[in-house]
Order: C-alpha cells, then sequence, then structure tokens
C-alpha cells in the first residue's frame, strides 16, 4: 500500500472491534495510508486452529502484521518465528508483525494496561493490588501491574487452580514474594481490606454479565479501583466505587493503549495516544 500499511485482526465474533477505527484514523492523522481488516473466524466459518493458514496466507499477501485476539491469542504461537520476551513470558501474543526474518509476536495488552494505570492514576500506592480474574486479561494486568512495580498482587478467580496456575507463574517471573492466590471463600471484602487497589479482570459489568464484582461496602474511599471491562465504560463497579469516593479507571485506556502500541510496532511510528483516546470516546 504504498507509503501505508496493510493490517487486520484475525478472532472469532470481532464484528464490533473498534481497532480499524482507530488504527485507520491515527495512520490518516499522521499522512500514511493504513487499510485494518477484520479476518473473523466466525464469518469465515474457520477453526481457532485455522490462525496459522490465516497468518501464512496474510503475510504472502502483503500484510504488514496482524492483531490476534480470542480465541487464537495461545494458539498463534506455534506458527511465529520469534516471541517478545514479554509475549514469551505470558504465553499470549495479540500482534504480530511480518519481518524479514519471519513472523515476530508481541504483547501489547500488559503495556496497554501499564500505561493506562500510569496514565489514568499517576502516583497511586501499588504495595498490594487484589487482582479479580485469573484469565488472559487478568494475566496481562498482573504482568503489567508487577513491571510497575507492584509489591504483590493477590489473584482471586472463581476458578482457583486458575487463580493459583497464574500467581505460581507470576513468582517464577516477578519473585517469591510477588504474588498470591486465594480462593473467593471468604469473599473478596477479606482481600481487599488489606488492599490499596483493586483491578477487575472478570466479565462481570458487561451488558451480557450485569452486575457488580464485589460486595460494594468493601469499596472504601481509599481504595483505588481499575476496571478492564470496557463495553460499557461505565461499568457498574466503576459508577459504584467512584460514588463511594474511590479513584477509578475504566477499561478503555487499556483497549486503546493496546492499539497504540500495535500501531507502533505495525508502522514504526508514534501514535499519539491521547488523539486515539479521544477519538474512542466518540466510537
Ligand atoms: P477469560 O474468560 O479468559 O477470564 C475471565 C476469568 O474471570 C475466568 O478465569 C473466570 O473464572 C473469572 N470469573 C468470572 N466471573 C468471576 C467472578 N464473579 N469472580 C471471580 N472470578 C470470575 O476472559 P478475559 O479474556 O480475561 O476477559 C475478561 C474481561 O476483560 C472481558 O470480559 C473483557 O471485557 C475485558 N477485557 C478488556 C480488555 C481491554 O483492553 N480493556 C482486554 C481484554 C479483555
Amino acid at each position: 500500500v504504498g507509503n501505508g500499511v496493510l493490517t487486520g485482526l484475525i478472532g472469532a465474533g470481532i464484528g464490533p472491534s473498534l481497532s480499524p477505527a482507530l488504527h485507520e484514523r491515527e495512520a490518516a492523522e499522521l499522512g500514511l495510508r493504513c487499510l485494518y481488516r477484520r479476518l473473523d473466524l466466525d464469518e469465515l466459518g474457520l477453526p481457532a486452529t485455522a490462525v496459522g493458514d490465516l497468518l501464512r496466507a496474510a503475510r504472502l499477501t502483503g500484510f504488514t502484521g496482524l492483531n490476534i485476539t480470542h480465541p487464537a491469542k495461545q494458539l498463534v504461537i506455534e506458527h511465529l518465528d520469534e516471541l517478545s520476551a514479554d509475549a514469551a513470558a505470558l504465553g499470549a501474543v495479540n500482534t504480530v508483525v511480518f519481518t524479514a526474518s519471519g513472523a515476530v509476536g508481541h504483547n501489547t495488552d500488559w503495556s496497554g494496561f501499564a500505561r493506562s494505570l500510569s496514565r489514568g492514576l499517576p502516583d497511586v500506592p501499588l504495595d498490594r493490588v487484589v487482582l479479580l480474574g485469573a484469565g488472559g486479561a487478568g494475566a496481562a494486568v498482573a504482568h503489567g501491574l508487577l513491571t510497575l512495580g507492584a509489591g504483590a498482587v493477590h489473584v482471586l478467580d472463581l476458578d482457583a487452580a486458575r487463580a493459583e496456575d497464574l500467581a505460581a507463574s507470576l513468582r517464577g517471573r516477578f519473585g517469591a514474594e510477588r504474588a498470591v492466590a486465594g480462593g473467593l471463600d471468604a469473599g473478596p471484602a477479606a482481600a481487599l481490606a488489606a488492599a490499596d487497589g483493586l483491578v477487575h479482570a472478570t466479565p462481570v459489568g458487561m451488558a451480557a454479565h450485569p452486575g457488580l464484582p464485589v460486595p460494594a461496602e468493601a469499596l472504601r474511599p481509599e481504595l483505588w479501583v481499575a476496571d478492564v471491562v470496557y463495553r460499557p465504560l461505565e461499568t457498574e463497579l466503576v459508577r459504584t466505587a467512584r460514588a463511594r469516593g474511590c479513584r477509578v479507571l475504566d477499561g478503555g485506556g487499556m483497549a486503546v493503549f493496546q492499539a497504540a502500541d500495535a500501531f507502533r510496532l505495525f508502522t514504526g511510528r508514534e501514535p499519539d495516544a491521547d488523539r486515539m483516546l479521544r477519538h474512542f470516546e466518540t466510537l
């Protein structure tokens, strides 16, 4: 595409993704041409395991790179030639760049979260942070928190084994004192009583899973609260925590900054992340 880039997203059910609009608008602002295509596994009638075929086809047809989302962030790894250290540590790739030496996998979910937190809640204490949700988003958040220097992350999940697996992996990477897992038997309130902040990374609060993931009474005004859910931006957790006097961060920043970091990898150009965030808020 001349002085431009051909990029896109592989995933299932990605029709509502805002990535095409975010990438194409920012490219236009920088005087670059960008075409960002949706390669929707559902629409193509393909299983997640087809991600390798799609990747090869994209490379052959001149794509610059691709974003990868559910359900292919792990499956894609065996089809890559190289992994960034962070993507290897996380075992998940959301950005693939085609270079002369092959397909290189990166993870910008964790860096997107880290940037969103640093920008949106600068100077909040990070000595002890409760992370609710140990899935893909939770793993990226935990990596971001500990990379930012959080003292310890307390991982909670309905699936206790999943929480323990994530905590063990974090201890292996960041040190024995840096992560613990707890069951939810006593409820999240007990963990929150001793915490500086809460990051929420379960689907609770999305339209299909309405509700509040922790009891409102556990949201003390001294606690900061970050949600990763961004549809809607104003979740019941964000609304309730703000009303109770907590400093809050919605999930929009993580979504936008992962796109900004991917854009930089695709184009080699520095996007204006604040401009992308303002654009996102109009979408
Ligand atoms: P996932 O299915 O991989 O993980 C969700 C985890 O939450 C599971 O381990 C599940 O057991 C746990 N869980 C569900 N309900 C719970 C509850 N009430 N209490 C404790 N644990 C509970 O999903 P994911 O890919 O990690 O995504 C989670 C959410 O994060 C999504 O719904 C999405 O809204 C959001 N997300 C946001 C961004 C962003 O850029 N802002 C990026 C990725 C995901």
